[in-house]
């Protein structure tokens, strides 16, 4: 748990030196404490501060990670119970699971390949569970290679047989897999494996008692990254075992529950719609990481909505970088539309404009990530912002003209604008992106 400025104070030497850049021993345990300074600014710390400071700064949640490069999957170091409390951080990797008796390119294939863009982001499975399901290691190796040969996303090896995660790690590539499962009755040889390897590996226990002492003897055994599985397959009672993790991490600060957790929503629920909407359930509290049985784009895809609508940070917008779009391929007679920087009135307009047909420069005022009247009402998408923004894009040397459209909901701004615009003729569009495609071909004119 953090510590106060107060309790982070009496761990510091009190002489008051400044060397650390404040006045104070007291203003530098409440920068801590905000965590706007760093522990090492101050050379006299000791050792046992230092320990005890490190312990406190620990997440409550362990941040483990799963795979390599672009496709690593974070997941952990959650900080609140709700996400209006601030934001949860990590959002849960979606895998799809494959059994080693699987067709790997028929049914691995089409889940691999599936993406779709939503506001300007990539949408898709975050990789593949294969599971050891013929209890062959060869078998479970083969299948692993031909996943590989697929995509560099994330596994997870599922096997309770050492030999067989040995033999599929052989042919994995060295891509980070998660290690499923150790158990009260293999801990001791998974453990051997995960600390030689490196890897992280999910523990598998009915009794959060058991979980527990589980984590002790890996962590004693010098395994650090884990992930919780804690065996409950149905809706009711997974939802009340996740919050509990959550709250026990959080709210107590127990350590040894202090993981992320993996879910197998299908194993609760056989029918493919009933399996999301378990997932959904797990994505809103609180998986890690969540092993889907069945894939459709249909269905996977308001489960990756779900999610990233949950994983963005309520207080901050999504938003586009400020500068001139081009919409189709526009000349110097293409018309100039400028609108703000929030990413749905962005992709919006975009794509009403895409649709018209007709070719056009989009430039998009920085305006913190607000739609355009909240914008205006807010003084972030006012005249001298919208001027500024056209100098600044050069958005003059594009275009033979010297016209520019602003959304009809700032007509109010055409006075200003065009005192801060001089030569400039300032037009007025539509309130509604939807009615761009009419006025971009019967009303604008070069
Ligand atoms: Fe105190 Fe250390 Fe800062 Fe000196 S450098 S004022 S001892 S915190």
């Amino acid at each position: 748990m953090a510590l106060s400025g107060l309790e982070i104070y009496k761990l510091l030497p009190k002489t008051n030196c400044k060397e650390c850049g404040f006045p104070t021993c007291l203003a530098f345990a409440m920068k801590l404490a905000q965590k706007q300074a760093e522990l090492s600014a101050c050379p006299y710390v000791s050792e046992q501060a230092k320990e005890a400071l490190a312990a406190a700064a620990a997440p409550p949640i362990r941040l483990v990670t799963i795979g390599e490069g672009e496709h690593k999957v974070e997941v952990g170091n959650e900080t609140v119970l709700f996400r209006h409390e601030k934001t949860f951080y990590h959002p849960p990797g979606i895998f799809l699971r494959l059994k080693d008796t699987d067709d790997v390119a028929a049914r691995a294939g089409p889940a691999l390949a599936y993406s779709v863009e939503r506001v300007g982001m990539t949408l898709d499975l975050n990789g593949v569970a294969v599971e050891n399901a013929s209890g062959s290691p060869e078998t479970f190796a083969a299948c692993v290679q031909k996943v590989r040969s697929l995509s560099s996303k994330p596994l997870i090896l599922m096997s309770n047989d050492v030999k067989a995660l040995r033999t599929a790690l052989a042919v994995e590539g060295g891509k980070r897999p998660l290690l499923y499962a150790a158990t009260p009755e293999n801990w001791e040889a998974m453990a051997a494996l995960a600390k030689e390897t490196g890897l992280p590996l999910a523990i598998r226990d009915g009794d959060l008692d058991g979980l527990a002492a589980l984590t002790e003897k890996l962590k004693a055994a010098g395994v650090e990254d884990l992930v919780l599985d804690p065996g409950r397959r149905d809706l009711l009672e997974t939802l009340h075992v996740l919050t509990h993790l959550r709250r026990l991490a959080l709210r107590k600060n127990f350590r040894p529950l202090g993981y992320p957790v993996i879910t197998f929503p299908g194993e609760g629920a056989s029918d493919p719609l009933d399996e999301m909407v378990v997932a959904a359930e797990h994505v809103a509290k609180y998986a890690g990481l969540i092993v889907l049985d069945h894939f459709s784009p249909s269905l996977l895809y308001p489960l990756l909505t779900l999610r990233l609508n949950l994983y963005t940070d309520p207080q901050k917008p999504i938003q586009v970088s400020p500068g001139l779009y081009e919409i189709g391929s526009p000349g110097d007679k293409s018309p100039l539309l400028v609108t703000t920087n929030f990413s749905l009135t962005y992709f919006t307009v975009a794509g009403e404009v895409e649709g018209s047909g007709v070719p056009s420069w989009l430039l998009i005022a920085d305006s913190e990530g607000m739609s355009v009247l909240t914008a205006w009402a807010a003084g972030k998408f006012d005249a001298e912002k919208i001027a500024k923004t056209v100098k600044e894009y050069d958005a003059a040397s594009r275009l033979a003209h010297r016209k520019l459209v602003i959304p009809g909901y700032v007509s109010s701004l055409l006075g200003e604008l065009e005192d801060e615009l001089p030569g400039w003729e300032i037009l007025v569009g539509p309130r509604e992106a939807v009615d761009l495609p009419n006025y971009l071909k019967n009303v604008w004119r070069p």
